[in-house]
């Protein structure tokens, strides 16, 4: 997808600071991380979110959740992590590629991730 900011980050046309990549699964730190590890895990190919997962793509689901898994052990989140996926409108959702939030490193507050709607 031409117009799609973290289609443009995995290709290298917008810079990030890359955390993790992959055949499947890129991830790098949140531009405006909420925890002291935020972390985007994202698939390679153009997925809107997870409304559009299906049993052609979900393999890419379970890469992401994969990755955040590994990623989640070289950061040293031991003591325990979030993984947040927002769907849509009403979640908070702002970019239409498919992410996974890694959350951590610090007591996470019960809500976070994406203003109150
Ligand atoms: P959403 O609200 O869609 O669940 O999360 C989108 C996330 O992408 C937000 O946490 C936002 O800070 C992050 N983000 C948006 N644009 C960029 C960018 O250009 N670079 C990085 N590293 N993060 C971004
Ligand atoms: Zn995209």
């Amino acid at each position: 997808m031409s117009d799609c900011i973290f289609c443009k980050i995995i290709n290298g046309e917008i810079p990030s600071d890359k955390v993790y990549e992959d055949e499947h699964v890129y991830a790098f730190r949140d531009i405006e991380p909420q925890a002291p590890v935020h972390i985007l895990v994202v698939p390679k190919e153009h997925v809107a979110s997870v409304a559009d997962i299906s049993a052609e793509n979900s393999h890419l689901a379970a890469k992401c959740l994969e990755a955040a898994a590994k990623i989640a052990r070289t950061e040293n989140l031991s003591s325990g992590y979030r993984v947040i996926a927002n769907t849509g409108r009403d979640a908070g959702q702002t970019v239409f590629h498919l992410h996974f939030h890694l959350l951590g490193g610090a007591e996470l507050p019960a809500m976070i991730v994406g203003d109150a709607v």
